[in-house]
């Protein structure tokens, strides 16, 4: 008998108090990525008394986890996956063809160091390396291509995913900057945390990412399956996204600035009161968790957005379809100096609140099951 009640109360035992060093690392943290900021900007309400957070709220409400499987193997290397992603711009986005034959030949000059060396790189992907990104390197005034890969399927849409926002101004903003006369002061502004810009910079990959779907189509390497596995994907990680933001937001509503273990406690005591289990270990991971709201906004805004563009390009005509093209390839032009509603409107013509609610209506229309669970869920989420 006196092994269960031990057992019991292991079992019950509440985890160990926050620290001090659990809550100066956390203060730092949010510190660092200007959570508070943050927090301002996605809970400010716009004219129609809409808040960006109740948006992705709504959005999160519509979405459930449906598995989804790897992507199938192919043996790919470098001139392999260059062929793929020239062709794909050629056939989709002409304009930005020659840009990305010259990216992919080392010939583009931002990616071209003040010492002549070039900064395109296909890696093979190994457990240590993985990750693909485009970025910029202040010292050598060029920016960085880089994809790593292994031989899947999925190499080939990541490499036309970053061959986007290699093409973005927005990032080729940053090479002209280093190379014009601009003052340390207004490099230093345009590298500032910018939360508008920042929100909109995975529109330009994961839209690009839905057409090169439609080319692998009709290449023949991918199924109707395939694109509702990839969309199924998409939404997996939409809902985690969403998820994160939500409750990491329903958090910082009610954690006192700055962090101390004492307000830490007094805030796990009052969700451990109102039974809130998932806030519980969101707090707890907090620290640990690379990725945080702001981070994870810039996913839920490409998705939606390229969900919308995909959603509006399948039931256009020819001649409407080559004008979202165009208008596509001219927005690539002008990232650098869109708002989230500007490069809504630019690739959309609606502005994000509405973008945002045609998705959540769509997901709504799914089944009608769904539609009273959403309605119930709406009660409870009414604080946002
Ligand atoms: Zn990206």
């Amino acid at each position: 008998m006196a092994n269960f009640f031990r057992k019991k109360r292991e079992n019950g035992a509440e985890k160990p108090f926050f620290t001090e060093d659990f809550a100066r690392d956390l203060e730092h943290k949010l510190d660092a990525g200007k959570a508070s900021e943050f927090s301002s900007f996605i809970t400010k309400t716009d004219s129609k008394n809409i808040s960006k957070l109740s948006l992705v709220s709504d959005v999160r409400k519509t979405l459930e986890y449906i598995p989804s499987t790897p992507e199938r193997e192919m043996f790919l290397d470098e001139k392999i996956i260059a062929d793929y992603v020239n062709e794909f711009y050629s056939k989709y986005l002409p304009k930005k063809a020659p840009e990305v034959k010259q990216i992919l030949e080392h010939k583009h000059p931002y990616f071209i160091d003040s010492d002549g060396n070039s900064h395109v790189n296909f890696v093979y992907a190994t457990k240590d390396n993985a990750g693909s990104y485009v970025g910029h390197r202040g010292r050598n005034s060029c920016l960085d291509f880089r994809v790593t890969w292994d031989d899947s399927l999925d190499s080939l849409r990541v490499a036309a995913h970053e061959m986007a926002h290699a093409l973005s101004s927005h990032n080729q903003n940053y090479a002209k900057l280093f190379r014009s006369d601009a003052s340390q002061a207004e490099i230093d502004e345009y590298s500032r945390k910018n939360f508008e810009r920042d929100g909109i910079i995975e529109i330009e990959s994961l839209i690009v990412e839905s057409l090169f779907n439609r080319f692998l189509q009709a290449k023949g390497l991918y199924s109707e399956n395939d694109v509702q596995n990839y969309k199924n994907g998409q939404k997996d990680s939409l809902l985690s996204e969403t998820t994160l933001i939500t409750e990491e937001q329903e958090i910082l509503k009610d954690l006192e600035r700055p962090v101390t273990a004492e307000n830490l406690n007094d805030l796990l005591k009052n969700l451990r009161a109102s039974r809130q289990a998932n806030l519980i270990e969101r707090l707890d991971k907090m620290n640990s968790d690379k990725k945080d709201s702001s981070y994870m906004f810039r996913y839920v805004v490409g998705r939606v957005v390229a969900d919308e563009w995909m959603q509006k390009f399948e039931n256009a005509d020819s001649h409407e379809k080559t004008e979202m093209l165009d208008k596509f390839q001219d927005y690539l032009d002008t990232t650098h100096a869109q708002t989230i509603d500007g490069a809504c409107m630019a690739v959309l013509d609606m502005d994000f609140s509405q973008v945002m609610q045609n998705y959540t209506n769509r997901g709504r229309d799914f089944t009608t099951n769904k539609q009273s669970q959403i309605t119930q869920d709406s009660r409870d989420f009414s604080k946002f």
